[in-house]
This record gives structure tokens, sequence and C-alpha cells, in this order.
């Protein structure tokens, strides 16, 4: 007779958990892959997180809690959309392997898991785009599905190390993607102990509240980077009528840094930038030009002139083109100006 495996008991499931958080590939295959329900253990630091920012009305404010809150804001967003998503999802620029892992660890810090795990994901996203497969699509599954409800499901807890073979080959990515925890721990540790130096130093502020906006810049970031698949898929102007539902949004541009440009980028995945007239800001390609500048990024991969010149495609003013490479790019912000003068394409 066939003996039943008993359930886990509370205690246990505890326990498997907690290994669960510091390790992320534990206990995790490819059969949970069906399992849409939401295993509130796994998310309880997420969940604990919008809690902490609560914690604001006993600590309160000061200048220098919210310029470090703003400035990982920035900079953690700049590691996810120029980094996590332009970079290791859709290899629209080169690094050494250095740097490779540098800014793996700095988006890592975001607390939106793994470059592995976040890449790969994204790639499923754009093979199935708004397709019954989709597995954050608002048209199939509604707002919050597509928010954030996706991530926290456990069919979506596991690395598709199929969808990403190419950067699955780096021992340290693999590393950093299983203890995708360990990075927000200490940069949340780092705040804490910052703020204390700092109250030493008498600035206006303190540990506990240097930690609590640090929780409230890490939720901002996270809420403003699901906005791309949620709002973005919702809200806004298509310029190409792609198979999906992606728009272009202005404010989200703002919001996430330059991924606002959705539908560009769902129309043209390979380039590097995502704003394709001179006036669709892109904040991720200046810093892109930037660190190409002092040669950290190369190869930039450029908008194809088909869509940069004026045609049919778009709704380009006419006289006006988008500069393609890095050095058009830092020409353009040196001027202070987009130039007037067409470029040849
Ligand atoms: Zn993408
Ligand atoms: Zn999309």
């Amino acid at each position: 007779m066939a003996t039943e495996t008993a359930p886990l008991s509370w205690f246990a499931s505890f326990k498997l958990t907690f290994v669960r958080w510091l390790d992320s590939h534990a206990g995790v295959t490819a059969e949970m892959d069906t399992d849409e329900s939401i295993d509130y253990f796994k998310a309880f630091p997420f969940l604990m997180m919008h809690l902490a920012c609560f914690a604001v009305i006993w600590v309160g404010w000061s200048w220098p809690a919210v310029i470090f809150a703003v400035s990982l804001y920035v900079i953690r967003m700049f590691a996810i959309t120029g980094i996590y998503h332009r970079y290791f999802a859709h290899r629209t620029f080169k690094m050494n392997r250095f740097w490779q892992f540098a800014f793996a660890v700095l988006g890592n810090s975001s607390a939106q898991r793994g470059p592995l795990w976040w890449a790969s994901h994204h790639r499923h996203h754009h093979r199935y785009s708004d397709q019954p497969e989709d597995l954050h699509s608002p048209l199939q599954r509604g707002f919050w599905w597509s928010h954030m409800f996706w991530f926290l499901s456990r069919s979506n807890y596991r690395t598709r190390l199929e969808d990403i073979p190419d950067m699955a080959k780096f021992p340290e990515l693999v590393w950093l993607d299983r203890f995708d925890m360990v990075v927000p721990f200490a940069l949340g540790t780092f705040s804490f102990f910052f703020g204390l130096l700092l109250q030493h130093l008498n600035f206006d502020t303190s540990a506990g509240q240097m930690l609590v906006w640090f929780f409230i810049s890490t939720i901002c970031l996270a809420h403003g980077t699901f906005t791309i698949n949620s709002l973005s898929h919702v809200f806004g102007w298509r310029r190409y009528e792609t198979t999906d539902t992606s728009r272009n949004n202005p404010l989200l541009a703002i919001v996430t840094m330059g991924e606002g440009w959705h539908n560009n980028h769902h129309h043209y995945q390979s380039c590097a930038r995502q704003g394709f007239r001179w006036y669709e800001y892109d904040i991720t390609w200046y810093i892109l030009c930037g660190l190409s500048a002092v040669g950290i990024v190369r190869d930039m991969k450029p908008i194809p002139s088909h869509l940069r010149k004026n045609g049919p495609d778009g709704h380009q003013v006419p006289g006006k083109s988008v500069p393609a490479k890095a050095e058009e790019c830092a020409h353009e912000l040196l001027d202070g100006l987009p130039s007037l003068s067409p470029k040849p394409t």
C-alpha cells in the first residue's frame, strides 16, 4: 500500500520558506509553473517593506533622508532600466565581465530579484505580449495581476534559465540570482549605519529615519517599475500598430527614466534608446551615453535608419532627427538643445 506524504507542518513550511528567502532557487521546480497561488510567506519581506514605510509617521523626514532616498531611486531605476532591461534582457550594448557583474549587483539592490530572473521573465513577456501566455498582461488578467500579483505567484518564482542561456553561463550571475536577498539586505543595513554616522556628525537625521526612507525609496522604485507592465499597456498613445497593447506615455517616461516609450520599444526592441524622437526624453539613454563616453559601455545598438527618418512610420517633426550614436547624443547634450538641422541617415 502506498504511503501518503504528510503535509508540512506550519513550522516546517516556515523553515522551508526561510531557506527560500535566503536561496531563491531552493525548492522551486518547473512543476510550480502552473500554480498561480500566492505564497504569502515568500512574499512577506515585500509586504513588510510596505508597512515599514508607514513608520515615517514616527521618524519624520529630513533633507539628508529625502536626498538619500531620491538618489537611491534614480541610481537604482537606471540599474533596472539600463541594465536589467536594456542589457540583460535585450543585449542592446556591451560591457566587460567586471562591469556586467558590478551593474548586476546595483540592479539587484533594487530588491526586484536577480538579473536572470528579471530578464528571463521579460523576454517571455516580449515573446507572448498580451497573448494568453503573457505572464503579466493587463489585457488578459487585469491591473493588479499585471502590476504585482504575477510575481508574487508561485508560478513565477522560478528563474526561466531556458530563456536566458547567454547570461546563465556566468556563474557569478547565477550566484547573484540565487541569493538575491543579500544585496538589498546589505543596502538596508548600510542605510541604517549611514544614518547613525550622519547623526554623529550632527546632521539632522537618524539611523531609523534613514532606514525608513530606504524602504520608501525601494517601494516607490518597485511600483514605478511595475507601471510599465500594467499602465503602459493601457494608458497612452500608439505610434506603431504592434500586435500587443503597448503605449507611449510621457508621464511614465519620467517615472521610469525613459521606459514610458513602451510602444516604441515593443515595435523595435533591439536599440539602446527608447525615445525615438528628439523630444522623447530618455534619461536612461543619456546616462548610457555618459558611460559610453568613459568607456564602460560600448557598441550601443542604434535606432535603425528607417525609424529615424521622416516617413509614414510616425509623427516626426520635419527637419528633426534622432541621434543614434553615443557621440551624437553627447553632442546634443552639450549643445543643450537638440539640433534643428536634418542629419543624414
Ligand atoms: Zn523589453
Ligand atoms: Zn510590454
